[in-house]
């Protein structure tokens, strides 16, 4: 591309000590590299003014669409250090491609392709040394677009600005794989039919916070929503999307994209490692019943969620109003366990990325 980032370096970074020591241990989203990224957008002049920039608060109107209307979408992506020092990325066309789409949804402009990658590699080649080293720890990447327009008019901002900050992460699960009891909820649905539940903006994440609350209420982790047309079919967690195994039948069942899902990277490369394994895979509609039926049948053998924070989670228990099933105590699923070395695997550069999917950042 011809966009030229311009960099500020920061006057003020973080000491090797200081950052070494928050390194140790950084949990997830709680600490912020020294920089960032700031791309703008106007409706005349398009895509303009990239930069890298000492990270810090950003300055907006009180009148600013997105403080208004939620004109917001963003992406989550991690950069890994392979063994021998080297920082790659996975799959960072599929993110580019998702945040336009999720662009168009929100009728925000679309950032090219190129400038995505671009801004991923600009921003490790001046914050390298935040990406963390060791089992599963990543330096998660936090792309998103907020509509800047100052203007109190209900239609799309004529004026947007793309970030990218980035925030070290720890291994998700410190003391090994654990299952989680998801609850399921019926008092309220994530997204609606023609609704924004196939885009990543923010608005979607507001409407699953109380049912989330629910679920800690009733001591669950996560949330898995039904579709909201009948309220009998899966859909996906709060943040994840859901796979069903059976084990017997050498089978991965999940819920085909059905306008309200989050087409999540991690189950479309899971899907494709499922069938590089020989199993078979079905993208269609499974309802609750089917899972609480195969679970007591034993046919279903194993249930996880995925995504890009916790790569693939087991699901223990799922629990509703006037049920429960499954076992939180068992431990997690063969099928899960070898999926999620599988990937991992890949990611760190411990196996061969047959798909290419990792890009040198
Ligand atoms: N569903 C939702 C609602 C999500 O927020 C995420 C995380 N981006 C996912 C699924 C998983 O997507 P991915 O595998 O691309 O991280």
């Amino acid at each position: 591309s011809a966009t030229k980032f311009k960099l500020t370096a920061s006057s003020h970074p973080r000491s090797a000590e200081a950052r070494d020591k928050i390194l140790e241990k950084p949990g997830f989203g709680l600490h912020f590299t020294d920089h960032m990224v700031a791309v703008r957008w106007e409706k005349e002049a398009g895509w303009h003014d990239a930069e890298v920039m000492p990270y810090g608060p950003i300055s907006l109107d009180p009148a600013a669409a997105v403080l208004h209307y939620g004109q917001e979408i963003f992406e989550g992506i991690k950069a890994y250090r392979h063994s021998d020092g080297s920082i790659w990325t996975f799959r960072p066309t599929a993110n580019a491609q998702r945040m336009q789409r999720s662009a168009k949804r929100l009728a925000l402009p679309e950032l090219p392709v190129d400038i995505f990658v671009e801004s991923l590699k600009q921003i490790i080649a001046v914050d390298k040394d935040w990406v963390p080293g060791g089992e599963e720890a990543s330096l998660y990447l936090r792309p998103f677009i907020i509509g800047d327009e100052v203007f109190l008019g209900v239609r799309s901002a004529h004026k947007a600005s793309y970030y990218v900050i980035a925030s070290p992460a720890g291994p998700y699960f410190a003391k090994g794989v654990a299952p989680v009891a998801i609850w399921l909820s019926t008092d309220f649905a994530r997204a609606a039919k023609g609704g924004t539940g196939a885009a990543k903006c923010g608005g979607n994440y507001a409407a699953s916070l109380l049912p989330q609350e629910q679920a800690y209420e009733n001591g669950c982790s996560q949330v898995l929503f039904l579709d909201p047309a009948e309220g009998k079919y899966l859909e996906e967690l709060g943040g994840m999307n859901v796979f069903l195994v059976y084990g017997k039948e050498n089978k991965l069942v999940t819920p085909a994209l059905s306008g309200s899902i989050l087409e999540g990277i991690t189950r479309d490369s899971i899907l494709q490692l499922a069938r590089d394994r020989g199993m078979t895979v079905e993208e269609r509609k499974v309802s609750a019943d089917e899972w609480k039926q195969g679970v007591a049948s034993g046919d279903i053998t194993e249930v996880f969620a995925c995504g890009t924070a916790a790569v693939i989670t087991p699901i223990g228990q799922l629990k509703g109003k006037d049920f429960s099933v499954g076992d939180l105590n068992a431990p997690a699923g063969e099928v899960t366990l070898a999926l999620r070395k599988e990937l991992t695997d890949i990611q760190y550069g411990r196996a061969a990325d047959r798909h290419g999917w990792l890009v040198r950042l």
